[in-house]
């Protein structure tokens, strides 16, 4: 038989395109339109609804960016229409292209009730079918006139990224304004066409199946009278019933299809703008689900459903009635999506405490998945994290982004820095928008890696990023998929029912150990530092208002601030979402975040003095406390408790003029050199005698790149930055700051380009690392800032703190899967180590790092090279990034073990704080015999009972046994998980004992303890 294949597939896309679509509606009529436009930020529903409209015809502009504007449609259902299907058709002026990226409406019926979203996908609003002649038509849209930001050619700076400089020029024209016909006939011929044709598209060629699908569709268009598409439809449609009708093979690969609409808790939208996309989402699956009975949905980020709880309270009540029929799913148990490589410990902890706590209440629903479909990489600490909180499984499709490696496995074990496996899945369909086109699942079924041992892989289907979520279209096309030769199949199913089938069928994945290191978007651990410092801020602040509140509750009486904490909780948590803490948003959700970090510092110091000056007693005691809000003794004030400042003054301290330039600085444990050019050159450990700088080489170096990625500029750097660099070494000022017995300093001032910095090289009495303060006011474009320190150390790995504990990389870049890790997370330090003598570099200020491993021809030793990154200046979203003044503080840690790493690590980030009162000392609430156990929290029970909870973690990596000792008598001690509920699944040995706590735990291993006080 001639092969007339291309000929048909043309003649399938042009009759599609310019025949059958077009006659969907066949009939209209226009409808009267007039608008209101609110003078600022988005007003009440109620405001809206009343507000005095003017009219607008179609083809007008409205909307400047941001901008609000209420349109009300109104008209009347023709008689002849009578028994028809009726939709009003509202074209906003979209790019069917860019839903979620693009001006967006929720409709209302006059009483304020909401009916569904309009996004660029999803345009029609039904009015009645049958219909009734004469029927009156009135709604109205809230419709947002977001502005696109990442346009066809993406990545470009633009002004319209916040309000204050997004001008007002209107971004919309509106396009279609219509009552319709809608001939669910034709609807349901596209609906078979595109699902054929697109399947058609992915067989073999040389199998029968392709071409008697072929000939199916040539039968099918050769009923259609293009003169009379409507009347002649369903004779088309007779003509594919048997190849629909085909079932798939047994082996065919299964998908569980999950409604979703990804939604990014701010990006290229401000927050206030995501509690209106949620509305508008959520309002249109809730309709979804009413006509369609197989479908389930499923959203995940607690936030998102306490905004609309909160501010759509209409819109929540259908939520909340789809979730008690078991359709509308709470998925992921996360307060937000958030990044993970960035939060701390207690913060990842609290995503989880937060998200399923608002599950259970308000749903009675505990999920058992995690849900980070579009997270920049997951950290070794997070499959304990997962398992403590009650879950068991993990979903993303991120880690397929990777540019360098792929990934060998879609559903695995993924074992944790603590040995925790996690069963894990990756959607092989390689994204959370899936829209059911045929494309995407062959892509999944092919792509599936784990092949001949397992069957099951899920699809997060409907439009994201911007919210949108599942179209008619999408089910229609789904149900077709159900068991359809040649294909996947296809079932809506919620999560666990997935996950549950997936385990089953796969008793023994294969195991990942380690980090899932994302081979993209390193660029997020150092864009928008002032946001990151602000969540950094946050974090150490409440640790440190939980213990002072719990212990002066205890000690004093006074009343816990669990509201205040539990809000400010949520709001550190919403900002470590994952388009914010990794500084990829809009200007304007940053120059919020950084307002919001300021407010957030003020309440929690008022927290925190409050507390201490409880503790401390009258003032007029006149006796100076030192409260050390660290897990490790200091300055005489125990972890977690305060002492009197100590009269005798550390001494010791000594600066000298070097010659040549430069200065030398001792303490009587480190001597440290610094050259004419400000840069450190010595660095000895006098305990041991040994020297820290490799030979030749100069630490505390700024370096200067070009930082000009291909794509996605706040969230890139692309390995050829480092090609070019330029050292700073230049010198305007080098002075001595400081000069006493109990600490001295130099301080080095730079210029370059635009920018200057000064640093200040700190040596404390006692103090065994060298501190170094940076103040960079930074006006530089599209550069990279970079910190060296250069060390004499050999060693293929180094470790880097994670959540609770620490996972080792290499420093080499044997593979390709090493070499693509060429910039890297770390909280609060980074240790290298040979035998029996490491050093660390500990940060409170930043997160990325990278290091690099050098063999010198002079005397064949090995320089290691630790790079902190500190400024870049990307100018996409944000055109301004990171410009402007900014505080870092590192340190250098000659002679640290791993253990040393961890304390320095927490004194650098958690200063003491000195209160006048009466006491002689405050006593710690807990105290741990043993420097390996480190507490991360202790605070009050979130369920108001007055128990104490303690949480604990092993942080060198070793085995430890310790005893908690308690300052108050204990009636009892109780293993918890994350949420405080007593929990059977802690692994260490945890035995009560006197007014106290046995524990023995293993590497990295945390326990949470909940502590209750005896009466009396
Ligand atoms: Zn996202």
């Amino acid at each position: 038989m001639h092969d007339d294949r291309s000929l048909v597939e043309s003649r399938l896309k042009r009759v599609l395109e310019e025949r059958i679509r077009p006659a969907l509606y066949p009939e209209s009529v226009p409808l009267e339109v007039s608008i209101w436009t609110a003078p600022g930020e988005p007003v009440p529903v109620a405001e809206g609804l009343a507000a005095p409209r003017t009219p607008i015809a179609v083809g007008d502009a409205w909307g400047a960016p941001w901008g609000t504007s209420w349109i009300t449609v109104t008209g009347t259902v023709p008689e002849a229409w009578a028994g028809r299907t009726v939709e009003a058709l509202i074209d906003l002026g979209f790019d069917a292209n860019m839903p979620g990226f693009q001006c967006e409406g929720l409709v209302y019926r006059p009483d304020g009730s909401p009916v569904k979203g309009l996004n660029p996908q999803n345009q029609w609003v039904r009015i009645a079918t049958p219909a009734a002649g004469g029927e009156q038509v009135v709604l109205h849209v809230e419709a947002a006139a977001n502005p696109v930001i990442l346009d066809y050619h993406p990545f470009l700076p633009t002004e319209l990224g916040d309000r204050d400089t997004a001008g007002d020029r209107p971004q919309y024209k509106l396009t279609r304004m219509d009552l319709a016909v809608f001939d669910e006939t034709v609807w349901q011929l596209v609906m078979d066409l595109e699902v054929l044709g697109e399947l058609m598209a992915e067989l073999p060629v040389d199998g029968a199946r392709r071409w008697d699908v072929l000939r199916a569709i040539e039968r099918a268009l050769d009923a259609v009278d293009l003169q009379d598409v409507n009347g002649t439809a369903a004779a088309a449609r007779e003509q594919l019933a048997a190849v629909l009708a085909a079932p798939a093979v047994p082996s065919a690969h299964r998908i569980s299809a999950v409604g979703h609409a990804h939604i990014d808790s701010a990006w290229l939208w401000p927050l206030r703008e995501t509690v209106r996309k949620v509305a508008r989402t959520t309002a249109n699956m809730t309709a979804l689900l009413e006509d369609e009975p197989d479908f389930v949905y499923t959203m995940s980020q607690a936030q998102q459903y306490a905004w609309i709880k909160e501010h759509r309270p209409e819109v929540y009540a259908r939520v909340k009635k789809a979730v008690a029929e078991g359709r509308f799913v709470p998925a992921g148990g996360m307060w937000v999506e958030s990044d993970t490589n960035m939060p701390a410990s207690e913060a990842m902890a609290r995503q989880f405490v937060h998200g399923k706590r608002f599950f259970l209440e308000e749903f009675g629903v505990e999920n058992q998945e995690a849900w980070l479909p579009d997270t920049f990489g997951f950290t070794g600490g997070l499959p304990q994290i997962i398992r403590n909180a009650g879950s068991k499984w993990l979903l993303t499709q991120k880690i397929s982004w990777s540019q360098v490696n792929t990934f060998p496995h879609h559903t695995f074990l993924w074992e944790g820095i603590d040995g925790t496996r996690i069963f894990t899945h990756f959607p092989p369909v390689d994204t959370y928008n899936c829209s059911m086109k045929g494309k995407e699942i062959a892509h999944a079924a092919r792509n599936f890696k784990d092949k001949g041992v397992a069957r099951h892989s899920i699809a997060p289907t409907g439009w994201g990023d911007g919210g949108g979520g599942t179209t008619r279209e999408m089910i229609a096309k789904a149900a077709r998929l159900r068991d359809l030769e040649g294909s996947a199949t296809v079932r809506w199913e919620r999560p666990a029912e997935f996950f549950e089938q997936a385990q089953a069928e796969y008793p023994n994945p294969p195991v990942w150990v380690g980090e899932l290191y994302l081979e993209l978007h390193r660029a997020t651990l150092t864009s928008q530092a002032r946001t990151k410092q602000g969540n950094r801020r946050s974090e150490n602040l409440l640790r440190e208002a939980e213990l002072w509140c719990a212990t002066a509750a205890l000690r004093t009486g006074l009343a816990y601030p669990y509201q205040e904490l539990d809000r400010i909780w949520k709001t550190v948590l919403l900002h470590q979402f994952h388009d914010i803490l990794p500084g990829s948003s809009i200007a304007w959700v940053h120059r919020e975040a950084e307002a919001t970090y300021a407010t957030l510092a003020g309440e929690l110091e008022t927290l925190i003095d409050r507390a201490q000056r409880a503790l401390a007693g009258d003032a007029a005691g006149g006796r100076e406390l030192v409260f050390n809000g660290a897990p490790h003794t200091r300055s005489a004030a125990p972890a977690g408790g305060a002492a009197l400042a100590s009269a005798a003054r550390a001494d010791g301290c000594a600066i000298t003029a070097r010659d040549g330039g430069g200065f030398v600085l001792g303490n009587g444990l480190l001597s440290v050199t610094v050259d004419g050019d400000g840069l450190v050159v010595s660095v000895v450990d006098l305990a041991t005698g040994r020297e820290t700088v490799a030979p030749g080489t100069r630490a505390n170096l700024l370096q200067l790149h070009p930082d000009f990625p291909n794509m996605w500029d706040a969230w890139d750097v692309d390995q050829f930055y480092r090609n070019t660099v330029t050292d700073l070494t230049g010198v305007d000022a080098l002075t001595v700051a400081l000069d006493a017995p109990e600490a001295v300093a130099v301080r080095v001032a730079r210029s370059f380009g635009s920018s200057t910095v000064v640093q200040t090289l700190t040596l404390r009495a006692g103090a065994g690392r060298l501190d170094i303060d940076t103040e960079v006011d930074w006006h530089e474009t599209e550069k990279f800032l970079k910190a060296a320190f250069p060390l004499d150390v050999h060693t293929e790995r180094y470790a880097a703190e994670t959540q609770f504990g620490h996972l080792y990389r290499p420093t080499h870049t044997n593979t390709s899967w090493e070499a693509a890790k060429f910039e890297a997370c770390n909280h609060r330090f980074v240790h290298l180590e040979e035998p029996g003598w490491g050093v660390a570099l500990v940060t409170a200020s930043t997160y990325g790092h990278d290091v690099t491993r050098t063999v010198r021809a002079a005397d064949g030793g090995t320089t290691t090279t630790v790079r902190f990154s500190l400024l870049r200046a990307p100018r996409f979203p944000d055109p301004l990034t990171d410009q402007g003044l900014h505080r870092f503080r590192h340190a250098l840690v000659p002679g640290a073990g791993i253990a040393d790493a961890v304390r320095e690590g927490y004194l650098i980030s958690l200063p003491e704080r000195r209160v006048t009162g009466s006491a002689e000392a405050v006593r710690p609430l807990v105290e741990l015999d043993q420097d390996a156990l480190v507490v991360s929290a202790v605070k009050l029970a979130d369920d108001g009972s007055g128990d104490v909870i303690v949480r604990v973690y092993e942080a060198d990596g070793g085995r430890a046994r310790g005893r908690l000792a308690t300052s108050f008598p204990l009636a009892g001690a109780v293993p918890c998980d994350l949420l405080e509920r007593p929990w059977d699944g802690t692994r260490g040995s945890v035995v009560v004992s006197g007014d106290g706590v046995e524990l023995a735990l293993r590497p990295f291993e945390l326990v949470t303890l909940r502590l209750t006080a005896a009466s009396g």
